[in-house]
């Protein structure tokens, strides 16, 4: 079975829902190693609002290569609410 990794993200990041600040970031897209990798270093990750429980999903906008991941902010992943 995939474990999850954690991802560490250096920015304030609200709720698209209820605006609440986000935590606890995950993804599905590492090693999965419970390890804490730099949201950059993944195409994909995702949170659920400790306030109004929505699965908030990040994804990367545009494919990336190489060097050039260092330079993402959080603005380069669309963010949106899943309902599961
Ligand atoms: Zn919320």
């Amino acid at each position: 079975m995939h474990e999850i990794d954690y991802i560490s993200v250096d920015a304030d990041v609200e709720c698209p829902v209820c605006g609440e600040k986000l935590g606890n970031f995950e993804t599905k897209d590492g090693p999965g190693a419970q390890v804490t990798l730099d949201f950059r270093d993944v195409n994909s990750f995702y949170s659920r609002c400790s306030k109004c429980n929505s699965i908030i999903e990040f994804t990367l906008k545009n494919p990336i290569e190489g060097d050039a991941r260092a330079n993402l902010t959080i603005d380069n992943y669309q963010k949106k609410s899943v309902i599961y």
